[in-house]
């Protein structure tokens, strides 16, 4: 029988979109009486998710479809992960329902009318993100919807419901709106170097992210206009019209307005697509596929300029230089004040990790399962620099069992050692405070 984190891996290796009864207290009428976590005014509603064993039933292990837990106050919640749930809205309610599903996420908005249905109370941990770090740390927005079929399924009603939940819920939990906490699927980092390919990258290239962060009040615009060192990249939805390939189906997609910048080698369009190390292991060239996130970057993503040609700018990106086009007198990009990352001076090379757990010797020595972070793929060299540098929680929330019955079950251990999140490539990643320094852009 599969434990509950090698389930959990599982679900993360099926494609595109990622798709439950809460515990209810003693004494509660009914799950109907449950009021929806939502700001004043928003259609929603409360339909719990499943939370039940699905084996032997002495088998506490085996269940679904999230965990009890009792955030912030435990684990904080720094993060809000948008999808799309490859499903239809009353379908993806019944598979977060069905407890054999093993998946779920704390709201999901129809694509009609913006209805907002919430499964899952946020205090809880919803199975989500396809990284349990970012799971116990983050609000899972499932949108309705099929990414390569995107902008058909993005109705603007779409659009202003997510953004106002979104809104609500950084203000209540401080959240910061940036796109280093403002997270699609797509920017969810694996755990572990070996878990990269297996990474979903929903909403996709045609979710307006251009339209989303101006909606909830963080539209870009120029704030540094003496320094050009950290720019936020900012391609008119509309005109930036790409071509992209279904490569799970073998199909080209239709020419159509995108999020998405494609990145090259050189500063050229016949220089190859950048390959992404994790998704390249053999060092093949990038792709066009929807699904090959590394050759592309998104509306709204930061990154920090590596070098000019005339009509193309270069930035670092996944530890090496990364080129798109940026003629002249277009807006691909904005001038942006904000922190930066680089590593400390005499580091070569620092590791970027996809979670920020504490270190082996930090859990208590009776403790039979410490859960350690581990390098992925991707390092930050010196002389590079990416964006970020919010502190990342340090933390690792051990729930095995649905009944918390085991030693130490429900827990959630901290670490001391501060991480600070990076915007390392299109995923973001963390990096430990110890190896790199946080300073302004441009200085
Ligand atoms: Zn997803």
């Amino acid at each position: 029988m599969m434990s509950k984190q090698r389930i959990r891996l599982a679900l993360a290796l099926t494609t595109a979109g990622a798709l439950s009864m809460a515990l209810l207290t003693p004494g509660a009428a009914g799950a109907d009486t449950v009021r929806p976590e939502c700001p004043r005014g928003l259609d929603c509603d409360w339909v719990p998710a499943a939370y039940q064993q699905t084996g032997d039933p002495a088998d506490k292990d085996t269940y679904g479809n999230y965990d009890t837990a009792n955030r912030p106050d435990t684990n904080a919640i720094e993060f809000i992960v948008l999808h799309d749930t490859e499903e239809d809205f009353d379908s993806t309610l019944k598979i977060f329902q069905d407890p054999t599903r093993q998946t779920s996420a704390h709201y999901v908005v129809r694509s009609a009318d913006g209805h907002v249905t919430q499964m899952v109370k946020n205090k809880d941990v919803a199975w989500q993100a396809g990284n349990w770090y970012l799971n116990s740390h983050s609000i899972g927005i499932e949108q309705e919807g099929v990414a390569t079929e995107g902008a058909t399924w993005y109705t603007p009603e779409m659009y202003r419901s997510t953004a106002r939940l979104a809104r609500h819920l950084a203000a209540k939990y401080d959240i910061p709106l940036d796109r280093q906490h403002i997270l699609g699927h797509d920017g969810v980092p694996p755990t572990s170097a070996e878990g990269t390919q297996n990474m979903h990258w929903d909403p996709g290239p045609y979710w307006d992210w251009n339209r989303f962060m101006a909606l909830l009040g963080r539209p870009t615009e120029p704030s540094a206009p003496n320094s050009s060192e950290l720019v936020t990249v900012s391609a008119d939805f509309t005109k930036n019209q790409q071509d992209f390939r279904d490569c799970e189906k073998d199909v080209d997609l239709p020419r159509q307005a995108s999020s998405a910048v494609p990145l090259h080698t050189g500063p050229s369009s016949d220089a190859p697509l950048f390959s992404d190390p994790g998704l390249h292991p053999d060092g093949s060239p990038g792709t066009n596929c929807v699904a090959d996130w590394g050759s592309k970057i998104s509306a709204t993503q930061q990154a920090v300029v590596a070098d000019r040609a005339p009509g193309w700018t270069a930035i670092w990106w996944y530890g090496d230089k990364a080129w798109f086009r940026t003629p002249a007198g277009t807006r691909v990009v904005t001038p942006t004040s904000g922190r930066v990352v680089r590593p400390k001076a005499g580091k070569e090379e620092v590791p970027v990790y996809g979670v920020a757990y504490p270190e082996k010797s930090e859990y208590p020595t009776d403790f039979d399962r410490p859960t350690v972070g581990s390098p992925l793929v991707y390092t930050i060299k010196a002389g590079q620099a990416f964006p970020g540098g919010g502190e990342a929680p340090n933390g690792y929330y051990y729930a095995p069992t649905i009944d918390a019955s085991k030693p130490y079950d429900h827990t959630y251990f901290r670490g001391n050692q501060t991480y600070v999140t990076v915007q390392i490539g299109h995923r973001i990643g963390f990096v430990k405070t110890s190896d790199v320094d946080v300073v302004r852009a441009g200085s």
